[in-house]
């Protein structure tokens, strides 16, 4: 699978609105194969993982970002089913605190960045501030605008400290997103998941696209890549992500370390 058509490369816009949410071009069977498909990623992940948690010398930082229903969770669990919890970590971004309002957007990012060996998966993020914020106008544009820069600098002392970014828009459509949410409402299960404030966010729908559009433009650079993912199909998401994902963990040079001891010729007795 050659997920580089999902890639959005530096200084090319994102183009969302000609991208096929439903797209499933690069995969040839069905749903079912699909899961299948998955499972062996998960398995290489899972691998992947573990070298990566052993070898101890990198670190990655995944970043999700989608409108509501997009896919986040789903993504989460699915993908990232059967790897170790020692070294990967969920850390996800809500409406900010009062103590956290009163710092700068990145002060409550900052802390929970990848350390070594370690994965750490953005549900939303720093990218929140130029989304949410932008379409609520929560600060006054100048400030706002500003914040591209300040994210590619802030992602770029991360790389250059031994970071590996990458960056994924779950792009679903708004029909897809009426039946996600319809779905909600008819299943108490899924209640929970459901605010009345989702109603709001769905009327604002062209303006978050227009918010995405130019905040994945305008932040998408080689090093820190954005891949916009079509994601109305769940189990297309899920391999395209997880490809990505297994394809990044390989190009780095994984290996476990020495044991500190020379254990040639030792027995257990
Ligand atoms: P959920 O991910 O469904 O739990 O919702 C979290 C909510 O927090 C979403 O409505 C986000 O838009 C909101 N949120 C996250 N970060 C920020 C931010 N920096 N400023 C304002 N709202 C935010
Ligand atoms: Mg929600």
């Amino acid at each position: 699978m050659d997920a580089d058509r999902y890639r959005i490369g530096a200084g090319q816009a994102a183009g969302l609105e000609n991208r096929d949410p439903s797209d499933q071009s690069l995969f040839a069977g069905d749903k079912r194969a699909g899961k299948a498909a998955l499972s062996k990623l998960n398995k290489r992940l899972e691998e992947l993982q573990e070298l990566f948690y052993a070898d101890s010398r990198h670190r990655l930082l995944v970043v999700l970002q989608a409108t509501d229903t997009g896919g986040k969770d789903g993504t989460i669990s699915s993908v990232f089913d059967g790897v170790n919890p020692l070294g990967v970590r969920v850390a996800s971004f809500k409406k900010p605190t009062e103590a956290e309002l009163a710092h700068d957007y990145l002060w409550r990012v900052h802390p929970h960045v990848p350390a070594n060996g370690e994965i750490v998966i953005f549900n939303r993020s720093h990218y929140e501030d130029v989304l949410v914020v932008r379409v609520h106008d929560l600060v006054p544009n100048e400030r706002w605008r500003r914040r591209y820069q300040q994210i590619l600098d802030f992602e770029r002392l991360l790389i250059e400290e031994g970071t590996t970014i990458v960056k994924f828009f779950l792009h679903i459509s708004k029909d897809e997103q009426r039946e996600r949410l319809q779905a909600r409402l008819d299943d108490p299960q899924k209640h929970w998941k459901f605010s009345l404030g989702d109603l709001d966010e769905r009327k604002r729908w062209d303006e978050y696209q227009a918010a995405y559009e130019e905040a994945i433009s305008n932040t998408s650079t080689e090093s820190a890549p954005w891949y916009v993912i079509p994601a109305n199909r769940k189990w297309y998401r899920n391999i395209v992500v997880a490809t990505i994902l297994v394809e990044t963990l390989e190009s780095l040079d994984l290996q476990f370390p020495e044991p500190e001891d020379d254990l040639s010729g030792i027995v257990v007795e």
